[in-house]
Order: C-alpha cells, then structure tokens, then sequence
C-alpha cells in the first residue's frame, strides 16, 4: 500500500522507516524494508505495525545507504511475514516493493514454476521478483522493462539488485509514485509527504513511466525503454 525507497550517502533504515510512518494513514498489515549491508541485500519484515518491524530491527539493525520500505495491504495471500514485502527471488540477489495487483500472477506463475522457480509465498507479487530474476542479464533496467511488459494490472513498484548496488528502479503504472531529488540523494515515495521532510523537488511519473535513480542523478524513461524528460515540481506547502 505504501512505497519508499532512498539511494544515498546516509543511513537508510531511519530514513525508509519514518517515510512508511508518513505513509500509515494509507493503512497496512505488515511492513518491510530491504537494505544493500555489508552481507550483500538483506530484508527484515514482518506482520503486524510498523513498531513490531521496529522491534525487530533494534537488534539488528540494517546498516547501507541504499534501501527500498513498503507497508502493505494484502490483496492476495493472508498477512503474514513471508507474504510482506520485499519479496525476493531464488538467487536472493533481487529486492522488489509493490503496490497494486498483478491480474495476470497466476500465469506467469506457472510459466516460472515450470521453468525451475521455487515460490514461497501466496502474493501476486512475488511472481515480479522472480520474472525480473528471470530476464536478468547484466542490466536491471532492462530486465525490469521486459518483465513490465509482461504483467497486466496496476503497480508501482521499487527494484533493487546486488549485482548493480549503485541503481534503484522505479516504476508507476496506475498506482501512484513520486521521485525525490535530493543532493548526492534520492528517493522514491508512494505520495510526496513521505519524502518531504528530505526534500521540496520531486518528479511526479506517469502511468507507464519509469525512474532510475543513482546517489548523484534521476534518469526518466517510459518502460518502452524512450528517454523522456520532466519538469521539476517545487513543493511549496508543508504537511
Ligand atoms: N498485491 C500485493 C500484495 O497483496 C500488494 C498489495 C499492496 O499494495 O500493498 O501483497
């Protein structure tokens, strides 16, 4: 139900944590974020408020400048942890964030099964995490492209991958997302308060629209692969 995603210098996990918070009155089940550690992509989420997410971080907490959050409200599977999202793939080495459907999840589904994907939890979503895996080869903008063309429905989405730790790709069709334009950071949010109190610029995409962020630029393009540009929005109210 909610989205955020930050490619940085700082610590990611306050910054995705206190996004979701701004993104609590959209309403959730469960919560989750996804952070490039040390140890490669690593995801904690659970069932439940944020503050039992929270809990399970203290502990552990998720240290990288790169991470991608999400709060959702179950459409298909129950709400539990292994349906909240990221959801990952086989090799572990792909991160996706979704909102919205995908109608089609149950085809693709099969055609990932029959070709060696082992799936873990009831969500149409984790089949976008797989279909990227599936596409891969060197370029996680392409691959995202071409398993985009693929489903059928309504999604925003956020995309990360270890093997190309320094991208973060976003995508609107028919569920909204903003893109943040910091200095030497960006982001991602399902709706413009949940990055405001980082920054007063932002792109607002399009359906069909899709953002590569880097630390240092935003680069816009439809999922047909043509570059576009945007005017900037300057954000000049407060919360
Ligand atoms: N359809 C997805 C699910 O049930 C995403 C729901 C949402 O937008 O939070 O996991």
């Amino acid at each position: 139900c909610g989205i955020v995603g930050y490619i940085g210098k700082r610590g990611s996990q306050d910054i995705l944590l206190e996004g979701l918070k701004k993104l609590e009155y959209r309403g959730y089940d469960s919560a989750g974020i996804a952070v490039f550690t040390s140890n490669g992509l690593e995801i904690k989420k659970s069932k439940g408020r944020l503050a039992v997410l929270e809990d399970k971080l203290k502990g552990e907490p998720l240290e990288g400048s790169v991470g991608i959050g999400h709060t959702r409200w179950a459409t298909h599977g129950k709400p539990s942890d292994v349906n909240s999202h990221p959801h990952t793939d086989n090799s572990a080495k792909f991160s996706v964030v979704h909102n919205g459907i995908v109608e089609n999840y149950l085809e693709l589904k099969d055609e990932l099964i029959a070709k060696g994907h082992v799936f873990v939890s009831e969500t149409d979503t984790e089949v976008i995490s797989h279909l990227v895996a599936d596409e891969y080869n060197g370029n996680i903008v392409e691959a995202v492209q071409r398993a985009v063309v693929r489903m059928r429905g309504a999604f925003a989405l956020g995309v990360l991958t270890e093997y190309e730790p320094e991208r973060l790709v976003a995508v609107r069709f028919a569920s909204p997302l903003v893109i943040g334009i910091g200095e030497g950071e960006n982001f991602i949010g399902s709706d413009i308060p949940a990055i405001l109190e980082h920054t007063r610029n932002v792109y607002i995409l399009n359906d069909g629209e899709m953002a590569v962020l880097t630390r240092s630029g935003v680069e816009l393009m439809t999922t047909g692969g043509e570059t576009i540009s945007k005017e900037i929005v300057h954000v000049d109210w407060d919360i």
